[in-house]
C-alpha cells in the first residue's frame, strides 16, 4: 500500500515537472544562452522563470524551447530565446528600473523583463496580440506589466522618462520621441535597418544630454510598423 502511495506522489510530481517544462527550461539556458557566454545572473534566473512553451500557439508549444524564434500568428514572430537573453542582459535592468518594450507581440519579451523590474510598460500595434497578450500574462500572475495597444513611435510620455527601452521590431531609424523619453543614463536596445533584410542590433545611450550609438551584432527582426 505504502508503495503505491510512494510511486502515486513520484508520479504525479514526476508529472508536473515535465507538465512545468522545466527542465527544457533549463537545458535552454544552459546551452543556447551560458553556453554562448551571457553571464548576468539576473536574466539567466528570469530565462529559467518564464514559461514560454505557454506563449506560443498550440501548434509550436513542441518546439517552444527550440534555438530559433517561431511564429505567433499575424505574421509575427516571438524572438529566438538567446536575443530575448542578449537584448534583457543589455538593457542593464535593476529592480527598480522602468522599462518601456515597444512590440508586446506573445508578451514573452514583457515576462522576462518582469521578472528583473518593477516595472514594465509594453505597446503593442496589432490589437488581436496585445489582448491576447494581457489575458496570457494575467493568467500567469504578473501584475507589474501594462500593455497598451498603439504605434510605439511615439513612446508612452505619461510613464517616461524610461531607464531602459526595448524594441522588438526593426526600424530604418531610431524613432526621436524614444530618444526624448530616454533617462539620462539609459539604455536603449533597438534594431535598425531595412525590413526583411539582416538588420543590426544597436545599443543607444544618453549621457550628460549626448547620444551615443553602438553596434552589437547582425539580427534579423520583423517589421517596425505605423498606424495609418
Ligand atoms: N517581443 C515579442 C516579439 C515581438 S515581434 C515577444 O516577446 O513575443 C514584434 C512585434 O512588434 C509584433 O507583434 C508587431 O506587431 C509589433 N510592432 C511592429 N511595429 C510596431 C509599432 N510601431 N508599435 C508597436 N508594436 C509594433
Amino acid at each position: 500500500m505504502i508503495q503505491i502511495l510512494f510511486s502515486l506522489v513520484f508520479f504525479s510530481l514526476l508529472f508536473i515537472q515535465t507538465d512545468n517544462r522545466i527542465h527544457e527550461r533549463h537545458s535552454m539556458v544552459r546551452h543556447q544562452i551560458e553556453g554562448r557566454g551571457l553571464r548576468d545572473s539576473l536574466t539567466l534566473k528570469a530565462m529559467r522563470a518564464v514559461p514560454r512553451h505557454r506563449f506560443v500557439p498550440e501548434a509550436q508549444s513542441r518546439n517552444a524551447y527550440d534555438d530559433s524564434p517561431l511564429p505567433i500568428g499575424y505574421g509575427q514572430t516571438i524572438s529566438q530565446p538567446y536575443i530575448v537573453a542578449y537584448m534583457t542582459e543589455i538593457a542593464h535592468l535593476q529592480k527598480n528600473s522602468t522599462v518601456l518594450e515597444i512590440g508586446t507581440g506573445s508578451g514573452y519579451q514583457a515576462a522576462v523583463l518582469a521578472e528583473i523590474t518593477d516595472t514594465v510598460y509594453t505597446i503593442e500595434i496589432v490589437k488581436q496580440l496585445g489582448e491576447s497578450a494581457v489575458e496570457r500574462l494575467t493568467s500567469l500572475g504578473y501584475k507589474n506589466i501594462f500593455v497598451k495597444i498603439g504605434d510605439g513611435y511615439e513612446g508612452w510620455k505619461e510613464h517616461a522618462p524610461f531607464d531602459a527601452i526595448i524594441v522588438t521590431a526593426a526600424a530604418d531609424h531610431v524613432p526621436p520621441p524614444l530618444i526624448q523619453q530616454l533617462k539620462e543614463g539609459g539604455r536603449m536596445v533597438i534594431p535598425v535597418g531595412a525590413p526583411f533584410f539582416i538588420q543590426t542590433l544597436m545599443l543607444v545611450e544618453k549621457k550628460e544630454g549626448k547620444i551615443t550609438t553602438r553596434s552589437l551584432m547582425p539580427v534579423r527582426f520583423v517589421p517596425f510598423t505605423r498606424s495609418d
